[in-house]
């Protein structure tokens, strides 16, 4: 009844599972397949700032922060002083990080 059915999805299934198996031998562990590319990606991100360091540089001392800006202590980010909604020991916190 349904050998005709059956046959061909077990081919299939061996098929996928051959090519998925050839695979994981080719790239080695998927584990480290997978931190590969993590670590590549990773790579760009570090390279970006590096190569831009100069100009960044630059930026950050030709626009220090604002009078109406401040450092978050909670997320680090400089915020508007209209986000800032709580200020402890001297530090200020954006809305988001008071909460
Ligand atoms: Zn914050």
């Amino acid at each position: 009844m349904s050998i005709d059915y059956d046959t061909p999805r077990k081919t299939d299934d061996d098929l996928d599972e051959g090519s998925v198996d050839e695979f994981k031998t080719r790239r080695g562990d998927p584990n480290s397949g997978r931190v590969d590319q993590d670590e590549s990606e990773a790579a760009e991100l570090f390279e970006l700032p590096g190569a831009d360091l100069s100009e960044e540089e630059l930026t950050v001392r030709v626009v220090p922060r604002q009078r109406d800006e401040f450092s978050c202590a909670g997320c680090f980010l400089v915020c508007h002083r209209s986000q800032l909604a709580e200020q402890r020991d001297g530090r200020a916190y954006c809305r988001d990080c008071a909460g």
